[in-house]
């Protein structure tokens, strides 16, 4: 960086710093052939850190340049020097030093508001610091991928088509399973590309040891996964597992209230009082309230559908936990969909 000169900044405390490029020539930023024919001169004035106590004022005295190279589709191009590149409203010097201040644990907010520039620029260049350090995570043996939606969801005007549109962002989590259960990385989105892109970046070699990828059944990630880890296995985690029971028996709960009743569930019949017991595992339910839903539902719904399909849910949750301490599986299995073989539940319906 050229100082041409330094002044008293007319009004304020501070100094004043000029800078210029001291060559009559620049290069294009399209094509690299040189120019000297300078178009028209432009000032201006990037924040940068401050001189001590005082403010330091910075004056960026810029040219534009014409391209002569008749191939190239750019006919004018602005200086830059690296430490004030094109467009760029502050100085490098202040990026480094709000990077810094963040990574020596203070909150970005206290940062920007301290130096007063914005929570989006100080974030950005800490996060381009801390990226540079960071370490590619070992590759697991089980891979979990899993999306979860960031804030809530936004309803956003379509000037195209004048509708409301629903609009949700959602991050893809990439955790290893079979260790700490530590999350090894995001990416933003919840399309297969955006996991297709994620494990390549991680490399061939990576990619090779992991063993087990479980996902959520819902997710489209499948057919990409295939692709990508096309020696893994894929299977589905026991918590999606547990979700589709219960979204399973709520539509039994559903049902038998209509055939029964004719109508929608209210507040005095006693399968929908008992409705979030119902989804409760049983061990976090006291047998005080266990007894009293039991009976109820013994009582007061007389086909034993609900119970049933509960019954089930329990035993999947057994199951699941005999996995993870690898019991005998064949006993196991045979309880769970023995009762749910004997339900007296339509197979479609439930
Ligand atoms: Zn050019």
């Amino acid at each position: 960086m050229d100082v041409e000169r330094v002044a008293d900044d007319v009004g304020n405390p501070g100094r004043l710093v000029h800078i210029e490029r001291p060559e009559d020539w620049a290069a294009c930023s399209e094509c690299g052939v040189i120019s000297t024919s300078v178009r028209q001169r432009r000032t201006t004035r990037p924040r940068d850190l401050p001189y001590g106590q005082e403010t330091l004022g910075v004056r960026w005295h810029k040219r534009q340049f014409a391209c002569k190279e008749v191939l190239c589709a750019r006919k004018a191009f602005t200086e830059s020097i690296a430490e004030i590149p094109p467009r760029a409203r502050v100085t490098g010097r202040l990026c480094r030093a709000v990077a810094r201040q963040v990574a020596s644990g203070r909150s970005v907010a206290a940062v920007s508001r301290e130096y007063t520039v914005g929570w989006p620029l100080v974030h950005r260049h800490f996060a381009a610091c801390a990226d540079a350090l960071l370490i590619e995570p070992e590759a697991p043996r089980v891979l979990g991928i899993d999306e979860t939606r960031r804030g809530r969801p936004k309803w956003i005007k379509s000037e195209v088509i004048g509708r409301w549109a629903r609009t949700e962002l959602f991050e893809i989590n990439f955790v290893d399973l079979s260790g700490s259960g530590a999350l090894l990385g995001q990416a933003a989105g919840r399309t297969g590309k955006a996991v297709v892109d994620w494990l390549n970046a991680r490399g061939e070699d990576w990619r090779s040891q992991v063993r087990f990828v479980a996902i959520d059944p819902a997710a489209c990630y499948r057919t990409v996964i295939r692709q990508a880890l096309p020696h893994a296995t894929i299977v589905v985690d026991h918590f999606h597992l547990v979700a589709l029971a219960n979204k399973a028996l709520t539509g039994v709960r559903q049902r038998v209230t209509r055939e029964h009743r004719g109508r929608r569930g209210r507040a005095t019949d006693p399968e929908w009082a008992n409705r979030r017991r119902l989804l409760r595992g049983r061990e976090r339910l006291s047998e005080r309230t266990f007894t009293r839903m039991w009976n109820d539902l013994i009582d007061h719904e007389p086909t034993g559908q609900i119970l049933t399909a509960w019954v089930a849910k329990e035993e999947l949750r057994a199951l699941l936990a005999c996995a993870r301490e690898q019991a005998p599986r064949s006993v196991s299995l045979t309880g769970c969909f023995g009762s749910c073989r004997g339900a007296p539940i339509p197979a479609s319906a439930s």
